[in-house]
């Protein structure tokens, strides 16, 4: 508590996108009752505060902490450390934070494979002198510092102990406020609950649902959806069967299928082999090539499947091909020759 008597917050934005921190304020004028009832001591997105303020506090003193984004670098992994060991309450806030998400997808490639595209491969880089960022440079005017890359994109309960999860990419505001609430009111869930809802989006969404037989999808520009009549149904790919509810069926209700960004369902392990198994159930096809041919139509299935999740499933990253020489680093390995400190 502060000495106004106020619980204290932090709100952290790691590897992510930044829409989580705008969700914060899709609370709207509830966002006063926040700063009414909370001392922010740390919120860089927002006010002007610094890493050492946040050393300079004692362990525990932060009441609640909302952590957004994965961990993608070791300054990430250092702030998830910190603000861990500062915080009684540890919240995984949004996608990012809680199952990798997008930043996540990266698991697919390793840094080595990142670095040469972006950095030289890219149709759009002009780099002839084929340089790429280092963790120290020398300028005239001192010593530069980037972070160094990790390898492997985590989450955030992978690095430290998470004390409960606000699934979404982003959060909607009702939890958002849900959650505040409920530490306010001393009201929260047993310690490691997903604040929200444990059904599936489906139980959410208002579309006609009958028996689903799926001879083949379709990409959301192929057809014009008949907008009463489940999506899946109609071939258009939803991941709502598999989906934690809460965001109340936003995509569906705009003729798009659901996305996934709610993570799995309560209970469920690793949501894209239920995606996955889910959706296998309502495909109409008898023959391994009548399977196939369906398939052929879901594009890209590992960005529909783990398109959230990848960070968090069982699979974790994908182990990497060793041919023509390329090295198959560890998950969490730093690549030492670009970070000289960590190379010693
Ligand atoms: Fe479920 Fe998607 Fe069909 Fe709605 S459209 S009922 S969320 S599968």
């Amino acid at each position: 508590m502060a000495e106004n008597g106020k619980p204290k917050l932090a709100l952290y934005w790691a590897a992510s996108c930044g829409g989580c921190e705008i969700s914060v304020l899709a609370i709207h004028e509830k966002i006063l009752d926040v700063a009414e009832a909370f001392d922010i001591v740390f919120w860089p997105c927002v006010l002007d505060f610094k890493v050492k303020d946040v050393e300079a506090l004692a362990d525990n003193e932060i009441d609640v902490c909302l952590f957004n984004g994965a961990i993608r670098t070791d300054e990430n992994e250092h702030m998830a450390h910190l603000l861990r060991r500062k915080s009684k309450v540890m919240v995984a806030y949004g996608s990012c934070a809680m199952e990798g998400c997008i930043p996540g997808l990266a698991n697919f490639a390793d840094r080595e494979q990142m670095m040469q595209f972006i950095y030289h491969d890219s149709p759009s880089t002009a780099n002839p002198d084929g340089i790429e960022p280092q963790t120290r440079t020398e300028v005239p005017e001192g010593e530069l510092e980037l972070p160094a890359f990790w390898n492997t994109v985590r989450t955030l309960d992978q690095v430290v102990p998470v004390d409960y999860y606000l699934p979404g990419c982003p959060p909607e505001a009702k939890w958002t406020i849900a959650a505040v609430e409920a530490i306010l009111k001393n009201e929260l869930p047993p310690p490691g609950s997903v604040i929200g809802m444990d059904v599936s989006v489906c139980d959410e969404c208002p579309r006609e649902r009958h028996e689903k037989k799926i001879k083949r999808f379709y990409r959301p520009q192929e057809i014009e959806p008949d907008p009463n009549l489940c999506l899946l149904e109609q071939g258009l790919f939803c991941a709502g069967i598999a989906t934690r509810a809460g965001c109340g069926a936003l995509c569906p209700g705009v003729n798009m299928g659901c996305r996934g960004c709610y993570g799995p369902v309560e209970g469920v392990r690793d949501g894209g082999a239920r995606l996955i198994s889910a959706i296998a159930s309502v495909i109409d096809a008898d023959t391994p090539e009548e399977i196939d041919a369906v398939l052929d139509t879901l594009p890209d299935p590992a960005g529909y499947f783990y398109r959230f999740g990848l960070a968090h499933s069982l699979l974790h990253r994908t182990r990497l091909a060793q041919a023509n020489g390329h090295k198959v680093a560890e998950p969490f390995e730093e690549i030492p020759h670009l970070d000289p400190k960590l190379a010693e």
